[in-house]
């Protein structure tokens, strides 16, 4: 048999390039640490699984969901975006449910590109971003990522033959890995670019609710013009510690909306309408489990940071996300320092060079591990540099 060109094409995904790893040290009986993933450690909060309870024993539950999401979830998300953000939705048009954020970005590619086509993506970037391009034989064109301009993507100087086939424009602030965030203004110049070259902009705020020190992360569409051509994405995933539950949902311009909701018309049947229910409970409950576990992610990463800076490693603390993206030491690349880790000190953590080439020279370390585990990893990280 031969399978798709587009396969061939595919990069190994990071992540299960390093559970093998981690797998192999584990075998040999090695106790692995890792700060690699970033799936939250804590478990969905009781009042979310109380609903799930009572969901579930619904038979009108049992049924093929609507495959755009019920109309009473469609409502809640709608509801929150306008407590949240003040923007206001129409839930029938501008609201879609997803089952996870990564199964709506990766089908966004075969509603809008086709073959030879354009994506942009950052140059360090969540995976699916580049891999639901190749998976629909479009190209990716990756717009610089640099430390020196806050990890902002610059699409200044975009070849002219790229922005005439070029689709969709993927941003995503906070940031996944880097944990950089964007100012009105970065969102403002996105959003005009967007418009000239009639491009889909499609933001990703996966972390819009893990913010430290007092920063609230806004959302794209809260700026001008943002509903002519962005569409945003919105997990519960890390908000409500439901990555297992795969809930999310993409809300925004009504005919990228709609263009969605058509693939995934024809490709799926959407999510169990029990675990829509117990989102709605997520979302429209006391918002207090996401304080206290924002207290927990803003101690964690004061001890990493003050660990790392012990050590001599160069990181910003960031003002949100789940990670602290740090400086490799002079001279070592990537994936030998974290190669160095894995093998000297049983610490995993991830190569920034895995998120795309201009995050050579950096790492990724996820706070989604247990307090005293953490402690642990980075005191072993200390004795083994
Ligand atoms: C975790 C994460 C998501 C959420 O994915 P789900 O499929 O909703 O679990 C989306 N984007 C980024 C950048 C992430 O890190």
């Amino acid at each position: 048999m031969r399978t798709a060109d587009c396969l061939n094409n595919m990069a190994p995904y990071l992540f299960a390039q390093i559970d093998k790893k981690r797998d192999a040290l584990k075998q040999r009986g090695i106790d692995v640490i890792s700060l690699g993933i970033g799936d939250p450690d804590m478990p969905t909060p009781d009042h979310i699984v109380e609903a799930m309870h009572d969901a579930i024993a619904k038979p009108e539950n049992h049924q093929y969901p609507d495959y755009a999401g019920s109309l009473a979830y469609r409502r809640a998300c709608a509801q929150w975006m306008e407590g949240r953000f003040g923007v206001r939705l129409d839930p029938r048009a501008e609201v879609l449910a997803l089952i996870g954020s990564k199964e709506g970005i990766a089908h966004l590619h075969t509603a809008f590109a086709n073959p030879g086509d354009y994506v942009l993506a950052p140059s360090i970037g969540y995976p699916v971003y580049s891999g639901g391009a190749t998976l629909q034989s479009a190209q990716t064109y990756f717009m610089p990522m640099r430390a020196d301009q806050g990890f902002l993507a610059d699409f200044d100087n975009i070849p002219a033959e790229v922005l005439s086939r070029a689709k969709i424009m993927f941003l995503g602030y906070p940031n996944n890995p880097t944990g950089a965030v964007a100012t009105a203004d970065y969102f403002d110049r996105a959003i005009a670019f967007c418009l000239e070259h009639g491009i889909l902009l499609a933001h990703d705020n996966a972390y819009s609710e893990i913010c430290f020190d007092g920063y609230v992360a806004p959302s794209i569409l809260e700026r001008p013009r943002a509903m002519e051509c962005c569409i945003e994405f919105f997990s519960l995933s890390k908000t409500y510690n439901m990555t297992g539950w795969r809930i999310a949902f993409a809300c925004g311009n009504a005919e990228a909306v709609g263009a969605l909701g058509t693939v995934k018309n024809n490709l799926d049947s959407g999510q169990f309408t029990a675990v829509q229910d117990a989102a709605i409970a997520a979302l429209t409950g006391s918002q207090q489990c996401v304080a206290d576990m924002c207290a927990i992610y803003q101690r964690r990463r004061d001890l990493v940071v003050a660990t790392l800076r012990a050590i001599g490693l160069e990181c910003e603390a960031p003002q949100a996300t789940i990670y602290v993206w740090t400086k490799v030491p002079e001279g070592q690349t990537s994936e030998g320092f974290a190669t160095k880790l894995l093998e000297q000190a049983h610490v995993i953590v991830t190569p920034g060079s895995g998120y795309g080439a201009d995050g050579e020279g950096f790492i990724r370390i996820s706070l989604t591990t247990p307090d005293e585990r953490l402690v642990e990893a980075l005191h072993r990280i200390k004795e083994n540099m």
